[in-house]
């Protein structure tokens, strides 16, 4: 995968990293995703082909390899 430098000026490096994808009110998340990792500022480029085959898996549901629970908090300054 290429990639332009990042906004920043930094180099961008292809690395393979877990991301959370929303879909509607829920978090997929997705193991070895390629993506290009900004090696200054560390800014996630997401190559658009990439984003769309996300996408298709999360419709699809057809290669879940594992389901684990994430908690969600509503945000407060509670201390
Ligand atoms: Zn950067």
């Amino acid at each position: 995968m290429k990639y332009d430098k990042c906004e920043c000026g930094g180099k961008i490096i292809g690395k393979k990293v877990r991301v959370d994808f929303r879909v509607g009110d829920e978090i997929i998340v997705f193991e070895d995703v390629p993506v290009g990792v900004c090696q200054v500022c560390g800014e996630r480029i997401y190559d658009a082909k990439v984003l769309k085959a996300m996408e298709h898996l999360a419709r699809g549901r057809k290669k879940v390899i594992k389901r684990i629970s994430v908690p969600v908090l509503e945000f407060s300054f509670a201390c």
